[in-house]
């Protein structure tokens, strides 16, 4: 099998697994239990969260862990949205763009539904890009908070950051990015990108489901969603993942280490497969931005099929794929975020997203665009669509 469907998990790497393995046997401890295999648990913990905080550059204090990249964004968005409004109720805006993922676009909707918000979305241009003209255009003086993501996991495309979250602080304004799918692909460091919050999911780098990291920074008021002990000074109760965290933190070490050469090697061969998909299916579209786009990602709409069709027969040809996001596998609707770049709604349903690994081969890469032009022939000769 070739998998080509990373940006919607990964395999947990070998050296995550050892690291977290103590964690899981012999030191099993709670971190807040006050006897020496809870003082382990809690130096685990402490260091993972050390490491996290070396690598977005900032205090150990700043990193909050969670169960997930949902569990991040969703603290986030309502978290900082409804402690400034506690704060100041005329802060009852929140801005968000047109592509981000359902945890981002979920939070702020219940931010309208029940606690009197208004959302405004940021449009996207053709490529998927937010433009500051087009962010500055929804600043207002009641916005809350403004949240955008680093990188796109249906498309692939990569935002401005830096730039968005200048425009937003200059107007005092919170900047929050969901960097789930740029996490191990792009710089990470809180300071350059300018950003007061930023979500990182664990099984998108190598790391098990189920953990994940919210970066605060310090000065940034917050609401915790979850309470209980008080936990992660009282940002998110619930007794730690140790292992998890410990398993997030190995994972995201290993991936900044190499991210440089991993990025250029898979854009490379991410090039090459776009090049032979595009010769090898005719009438074949190349869906988000042309160069500022995640390495491990490329994204095609195939005219005159079904995306669903043509990823069984890639399946049955051996490559493993995805429509689009993994979460909304399965559901009829055309891609909101491929009508948010201006695609039409039947053009939107036959698309197809292959997001590589960093560990992908070129072998693999070149089969992979073979077959798809042979699907694409066959459901189309077939009239499978
Ligand atoms: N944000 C983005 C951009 C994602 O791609 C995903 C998962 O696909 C999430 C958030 C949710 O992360 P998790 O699966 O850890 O809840």
């Amino acid at each position: 099998m070739i998998f080509l469907d990373a940006a919607a998990t990964t395999p947990v790497r070998r050296e995550v697994l050892e690291a977290m393995w103590p964690y899981l046997s012999g030191e099993f401890g709670n971190p807040s239990s006050h006897h020496t295999l809870g003082e382990a648990a809690a130096s685990a913990l402490a260091a993972a969260r050390a490491t996290v905080a070396k690598v977005l550059g900032c205090r150990p204090g700043a990193v909050t862990f969670t169960s997930g990249g949902t569990e991040a964004d969703n603290l986030a968005v309502k978290g900082i949205a409804l402690a400034r409004q506690a704060a100041n109720p005329a802060l009852n805006r929140v801005v968000i763009s047109a592509v981000e993922h359902p945890a981002v676009e979920e939070s702020a909707r219940y931010l309208e539904r029940f606690h009197g918000f208004t959302v405004d979305v940021v449009p996207v241009d053709s490529t998927g890009l937010v433009t500051p003209l087009a962010l500055a255009a929804a600043l207002r003086p009641e916005t809350a908070l403004v949240s955008i993501m680093y990188a796109n996991n249906e498309v692939g495309t990569i935002q401005p950051v830096t730039e968005l979250a200048e425009l937003a602080r200059t107007q005092g304004i919170p900047f929050h990015t969901d960097a789930v799918q740029a996490a191990g692909w792009l710089p990470l460091d809180v300071k350059a990108l300018g950003v007061d919050a930023l979500s990182i999911s664990g099984h998108k780098l190598g790391a098990p489901k189920g953990c994940g990291v919210l970066f605060i920074r310090g000065r940034t008021r917050i609401e915790p969603l979850l309470h209980g002990g008080g936990q992660e000074r009282g940002r998110r109760s619930g007794t730690e993942n140790v292992a998890g965290a410990v398993g997030l933190a190995t994972a995201l070490t290993l991936a900044q280490a190499a991210q440089l050469q991993t990025a250029h090697h898979v854009t490379a061969l991410r090039d090459g497969f776009i090049r032979d998909v595009l010769d090898a299916v005719p009438g074949a579209v190349l869906t988000g931005h042309p160069t500022e786009r995640l390495p491990s990602v490329a994204s095609f709409c195939f005219p005159g099929t079904s995306g669903e069709s043509v990823l069984l027969e890639l399946e049955r040809q051996g490559v493993v794929c995805s429509s689009g996001s993994a979460c909304a596998a399965g559901s009829d609707a055309p891609s909101p975020v491929l009508t948010a770049l201006g695609i039409d709604a039947e053009v939107a349903q036959t698309a197809v997203r292959f997001s590589f690994e960093s560990t992908v081969s070129g072998t693999d890469v070149a089969a992979a665009a073979e077959a798809v032009g042979a699907a694409v022939g066959s459901v189309r000769t077939l009239g499978r669509s």
